[in-house]
């Protein structure tokens, strides 16, 4: 069945390569598809093995431990990357660059999604986290979801509320999210550039853009920010080998080089007892924790 695929298959493939982070160990089955037919390949594949699936986009939002993962990782960045424009609506598959979707819909005086800017993302990954900023996330403009069950069939989703909450999308358990149907508005090209190019420049001087990290690690909790209460406890800088809490934003951790996941996972360790005992609240992680 694996020789059916006519996307790339490999084996033991370091994941370190496919994160943002540049952090973790190989997966057994590495698996780039070329479209839904071998996307379902894989995932018949998948059942017949009984082994487990983890979907991973553009690796932005990852943290891989460092024996790697067992079973199939699927990667989508690439596969399923057109997008579509129908009058006031996008469709884009899930393997589409969110920045590259912003500015195509720019160029034809369409916005809307300028909270999104300077987010890297897949499509898929930015609505299975239901990526965004403080004023929107995407969530906010998904008209419907597609995506395949692990049988392989197809499935459209029209969100409801709560469907979309902080950081999560709630669609069905090991469906594998293939694109959407994002609600736009008409808005002079000008505008939106000057409006990106705003949110940009606030990013670069609040955020360790330079450095490998994996965006925020926590979620902020309601009314507050994960960073200020880092940044109260005295971790800011906090370094353990290569791994380190950013001196530019509290809630990010750096790669400095040479750092592994259990680097990370200690800084976390750390931050999550410091906090709680100071604060006596639990930190929710935002970045997602695969692999062994
Ligand atoms: C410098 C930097 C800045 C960032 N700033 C922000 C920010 O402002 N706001 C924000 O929300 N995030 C931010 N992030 C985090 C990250 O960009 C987002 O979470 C983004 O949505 C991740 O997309 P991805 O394609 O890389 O997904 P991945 O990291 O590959 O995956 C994320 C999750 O989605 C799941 N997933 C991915 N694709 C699919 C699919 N097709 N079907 C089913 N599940 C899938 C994965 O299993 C995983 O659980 C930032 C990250 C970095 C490195």
């Amino acid at each position: 069945m694996l020789g059916e695929i006519r996307g790339e298959v490999r084996f033991k493939e370091p994941l370190s390569f496919h994160t943002s982070l540049r952090i973790g160990g190989p997966a057994d089955i590495f698996i780039v598809p070329q479209d839904i037919d071998d996307i379902r390949h894989a995932l018949l594949f998948a059942e017949r093995e009984q082994l487990p699936v983890v979907v991973i986009g553009g690796g932005n939002n990852l943290l891989v431990r460092d024996r790697g993962v067992r079973g199939v990782v699927l990667k989508l960045e690439g596969c399923l990357g057109r997008t579509e424009f129908h009058g006031e609506e996008a469709v884009a598959g899930a393997g589409a660059s969110l920045s590259a979707l912003i500015r195509e819909a720019a160029a034809l005086n369409l916005g809307g999604l300028e909270c999104l800017v300077g987010i890297p993302a897949t499509i898929g990954g930015a609505l299975a986290m239901n990526a965004g900023t403080h004023d929107g996330s995407i969530g906010d403009f998904v008209s419907a979801a597609y995506f395949l069950y692990p049988d392989g069939t197809l499935g459209e989703f029209k969100p409801n509320a709560g469907a979309f909450t902080y950081r999560a999308f709630h669609f069905p358990p090991g469906a594998v999210l293939i694109g959407c149907r994002l609600r736009l508005a008409r808005r002079p090209l000008q505008e939106i550039q000057k409006d990106i190019k705003q949110r940009l420049k606030v990013k670069k001087a609040t955020q360790p853009l330079a450095l490998a990290s994996a965006g925020c690690v926590w979620k902020n909790p309601p009314g507050d920010f994960a960073g200020r209460l880092i940044e109260k406890v005295g971790l800011k800088g906090k370094r353990i080998n290569g791994a380190e809490i950013s001196s530019k934003h509290a809630n990010f951790i750096v790669n400095r080089g040479g750092a592994t996941a259990a680097d990370v996972q200690a800084l976390m360790e750390l931050t999550r007892e410091r906090v709680e005992t100071q604060f006596t609240f639990p930190l929710d992680t935002e970045i997602r924790i695969i692999g062994e």
